[in-house]
């Protein structure tokens, strides 16, 4: 594996089908699946690790993510990766950028409502990216949902040649979707964490029993989370997978997604729910069956 912090020596480094996966390190075992996937289906595999400032707000974790180059560089190492691409912020904004990529319409609830402005820097990043690198494909995790259907719109419109490949949640074994914030909970706020995938999983089997219902799934997802002191829900929503707009009912391939906040820390939560043969199937990921790296290497 080379590191390397410039585009060129990222771009020029790809031969062949070239996989990207972006991200913002200090990984976890749902970062490795994405590198495993684009080892498999690609002949160069790149990773980018960058955090970017574009997409924190000033009251956000920007300062306090945690960072941590030469444990991520091993860990990426030994799944397979070919380049990683660990660029400064002058390389990635040499000037502050007069040019933004925004993407309307599918940014507006969820996520995006609750932080504004924060997908334009994702859209931004990943446009760079796709520019500086010109990837074949590039992974990205279902966990982050709607940011899946952001960059795959932003990827339409703005004609960039690149496949964009959805990978499904890396769960802890209690459940929990790994997320390289979860290392800020204490015990008690892991304890009420996991009311969010007790809903996660609680609508994927209503869905298998027959729920078509866009508010009793959204009913379902919120109970859990509700009812457990120590965490506040921000949203639980039911929406279209293509344009990430509010379904009254399961009649087009959706995702159920939860937001809530444990302490300072914001958990993410969804289930994908696909259209196969015929009938509907909810995606809830894969759970490790020990505990994750995050904690052993901590
Ligand atoms: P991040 O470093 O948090 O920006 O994440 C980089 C990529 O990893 C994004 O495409 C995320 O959606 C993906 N990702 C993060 N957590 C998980 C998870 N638990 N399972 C699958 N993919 C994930």
């Amino acid at each position: 594996m080379r590191t390397v912090d410039t585009f060129v020596d990222a771009r020029a480094l790809g031969s062949g089908c070239v996989g990207l996966v972006p991200t913002m390190g200090y990984f976890h075992e749902g970062h490795i699946s994405l590198v495993e996937a684009a080892r498999r289906e690609c002949d160069t595999v790149t990773v980018s690790l960058f955090v970017n400032p574009l997409q924190f707000a000033p009251t956000e974790d920007l300062e306090s993510y945690p960072r941590d180059l030469d444990r991520d560089a091993e860990m990426v190492e030994v799944a397979g990766t070919d380049v990683l691409f660990a660029p400064q912020l002058s390389e990635m904004y040499p000037d502050e950028p007069l040019t933004t990529v925004s993407v309307a319409s599918v940014t507006e609830g969820m996520e995006g409502g609750m932080r504004p402005g924060h997908f334009d820097g994702v859209a931004t990043v990943v446009a760079k990216l796709f520019a500086g690198i010109t990837p074949d494909r590039a992974y990205f995790g279902r966990k982050d949902a709607q940011q899946l259907v952001t960059v795959r719109r932003m990827t339409t419109d703005l004609s960039f040649p690149t496949a964009i490949i959805g990978a499904p949640i890396v769960r802890e074994q209690d459940g929990l979707a790994l997320s390289s914030r979860n290392i800020y909970l204490d015990p008690a706020e892991r304890e009420a964490a996991r009311s969010i995938s007790r809903g996660i999983l609680a609508v994927a089997d209503a869905v298998l029993v027959g729920e078509r219902s866009g508010e009793e799934l959204e009913r379902i997802a919120a109970e859990p989370v509700n009812d457990e002191p120590g965490i506040n829900l921000d949203y639980a929503t039911f929406v279209d997978q293509d344009t990430a707009s509010p379904l009254a009912g399961l009649n087009r391939p959706a995702f159920l997604s939860v937001a809530a906040r444990v302490g300072r820390t914001r958990l993410l939560d969804n289930v994908h729910i696909d259209r196969v043969d015929g009938g509907w199937v909810p995606d809830v990921g894969i759970r490790l069956d020990e505990p994750s790296i995050l904690y052993r290497e901590a």
